[in-house]
């Protein structure tokens, strides 16, 4: 049985202030919530106090972004290395926004997974088509490109350390899901190409999360989908309440 996992992407909102009240009130609100693994993502900068906040809880703390490089001249940039000093333990990589609004390619993404595991960072790889890629009849290649891309150069026992989120780009932010089964059409698809180019046993422990305007009202049944092993969650992570009704669709 692989153990859901619910990851909340706070994108560029919270900070070190606020992010700090609301860590303080998801640690209350789920603290019942065993039953599966939670992680929060806040913006770089917030990431001490949330750290801070959620210390000895059930609440893990991961990074939105890191550098491909361990340290160097790239003003502005932050390091894996920096992350987990700081006391991430993930890191989502390849995001749609990242792909779109900073020109992240799959050669990037896939040197960003890298510097994650060099750093010990648990990769969040997230995948996913756009409306018009899907309107062709891409999804599967589009997809396969963006996974292939990062698993080829990883050996079976890393590969399945990495969780790989399927955001269809036309779900994020738009209050537009996937149904329950085109998620699931697109993770089964994912798990054949784990299971195509690794021994049977990275297919079988990878969790692949769905990301896309998931809600409350909508995520027990996508997360009861033989292949979709937790949500990845932008707007509702932010209201305690609503990312608590998403755990709750986990148990
Ligand atoms: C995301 O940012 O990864 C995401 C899925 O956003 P939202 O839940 O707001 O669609």
């Amino acid at each position: 049985m692989r153990r859901k996992l619910l990851v909340g992407n706070w994108k560029m909102n919270r900070n070190p202030v606020e992010a700090d009240g609301l860590a303080g009130n998801l640690r209350k609100l789920l603290s019942e919530a065993t039953f599966a693994d939670i992680v929060v993502a806040p913006p770089f900068l917030s990431i001490p106090a949330v750290v801070s906040r959620l210390k000895h809880s059930n609440i893990e703390v991961g990074a939105q972004n890191l550098h491909a490089e361990a340290s160097g001249a790239f003003t502005g940039e932050i390091s894996g290395e920096m992350l987990k000093t700081a006391g991430a333990s993930w890191c989502i990589v390849g995001h749609s926004e990242r792909r779109q609004l900073f020109g992240e390619d799959d050669r990037l993404v896939s040197a960003k997974v890298q510097a994650c595991l060099r750093a010990g960072l648990r990769p969040i790889l997230c995948v996913g088509e756009t409306l018009a890629e899907r309107d062709a009849g891409q999804v599967d290649a589009v997809v396969s490109r963006q996974v292939e891309a990062v698993f080829q150069k990883l050996n079976a026992e890393i590969a399945a350390t990495v969780t790989i989120a399927y955001e269809p780009v036309w779900a994020i932010g738009t209050g537009r899901t996937a149904s329950p089964e085109q998620a699931q059409e697109v993770h089964a698809t994912i798990r054949g190409l784990l299971a195509k180019h690794f021994p049977a046993f990275v297919a079988r422990t990878s969790r692949i999360l769905y990301g896309g305007s998931v809600k409350g009202s909508n995520a027990r049944s996508l997360l009861g989908q033989a292949d979709v092993d937790g949500a990845l969650v932008g707007g509702a992570s932010l209201v305690p309440e609503d990312f608590l009704a998403i755990v709750e669709g986990a148990r």
